[in-house]
């Protein structure tokens, strides 16, 4: 399907590599969320996913991907979020070390996480050093693998199989929204989604302060932007992929942005009405559809709740704020 790194195929593929270690995650239903919405709205709950977010699932692809054509010493990376500890977890899995490149004052609780699963850490000064380039170094004295988090033909067929789940079990979607980075999730999401059901609408959402994906969809090229400020720290990054840049130009029908208070906003919802912890990130696609930043009226509605890995002194900081709406103290669910 298209002129690609990645197709259908590797997502059946990825999915195949995925049977028994990533978990299926459920698909939640909220009247809450249906009724503010004004349509049926169905959650994928990749917050419970393996080390807390649907990173696993391309980490996980790329690296048993990487493992079955070369005899493979081992893996370097260089986020200091999600893909971290999905790579750290990964790396466990199949034996091989881990090296990940974080910035000196990355919050302790990612570098425990990530230590936990067996990886060693290397630091690096954000602001004097370009960690690519280090990553990039060390990967070859050592013999590594290098895996980024989001371009990476093996990553995008993974996180795919989110959709492709969704898609199985409802493949009457009208609309799929979805967090937006650097573009692996929407990506690999956008091809599992349209070769299940051509007439799904494809929406990315990202926060309205670094909102590159949508002005590179407008441009037509990659717009690259300053580092933006925003509580949604998956999605931080300054420009799309070369490989997930044009599978998003010919597969996504919009991009549409959310502010901070909606994400916060978003996050007591879901904690109030679902349950469940999620985190800034993870909450850009239920939060635009929520705050009516996308067209649902009377659809049936797909949203990925992509992460929930936020800890309770951070989470009860942005939760107890009193900003925009509020389900009301005795809940509506
Ligand atoms: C990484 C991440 C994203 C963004 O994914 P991309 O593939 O970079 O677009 C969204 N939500 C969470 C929780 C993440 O960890």
């Amino acid at each position: 399907m298209g002129p690609w790194s990645v197709g259908i195929e590797d997502i059946r593929d990825a999915r195949d590599t995925l049977t028994g270690l990533a978990h299926r995650t459920p698909i939640v239903t909220s009247r809450a969320a249906d009724e503010r919405a004004g349509s049926n709205v169905f959650f994928k709950c990749e917050n419970l996913q393996r080390t807390g977010a649907f990173k696993f699932r391309g980490a996980y692809n790329a690296l048993r991907k990487a493992q079955a054509s070369t005899s493979l010493a081992g893996v370097v990376t260089f986020s200091s979020g999600n893909h971290a500890q999905a790579i750290a977890l990964s790396a466990q899995l199949l034996g091989i070390p881990a090296v990940i490149v974080m910035p000196q004052d990355a919050p302790a609780g990612k570098v425990s996480a990530t230590q936990g699963y067996g990886a060693e850490i290397v630091r690096y000064d954000r602001y004097r050093e370009n960690r690519e380039q280090l990553a990039r170094t060390l990967a070859s004295k050592r013999g590594f693998v290098l895996i980024p988090p989001y371009d990476h033909p093996g990553v995008i067929a993974g996180q795919g199989t989110v959709a492709m789940e969704m898609l199985e079990e409802m493949n009457d979607l009208d609309l799929l929204v979805v967090p937006l980075g650097g573009g692996g999730l929407l990506a690999g999401c956008a091809i599992a989604a349209k070769a299940a059901n051509p007439d799904c609408r494809l929406v990315g959402v990202e926060p309205e302060s670094g909102n590159d994906g949508q002005q590179s969809l407008r441009a037509g090229s990659i717009v690259h932007i300053e580092t933006p400020r925003t509580i949604a720290d998956g999605a931080q990054t300054q420009h799309l992929g070369e490989h997930t840049f044009p599978i998003l130009q010919r597969l996504v029908d919009d991009i549409v942005t959310v502010t901070d208070d909606q994400l916060i906003d978003t996050m007591r919802f879901c904690a109030d009405s679902m349950s469940m912890v999620v985190e800034p990130t993870g909450c850009l696609a239920a939060a635009a559809v929520l705050n009516g930043r996308v067209e649902v009226k009377d659809q049936s509605v797909g949203i990925v709740l992509s992460g929930g890995n936020i800890d309770t002194a951070r989470f009860a900081q942005l939760v107890g704020a009193k900003t925009g709406w509020s389900p009301g103290r005795s809940g509506q669910a």
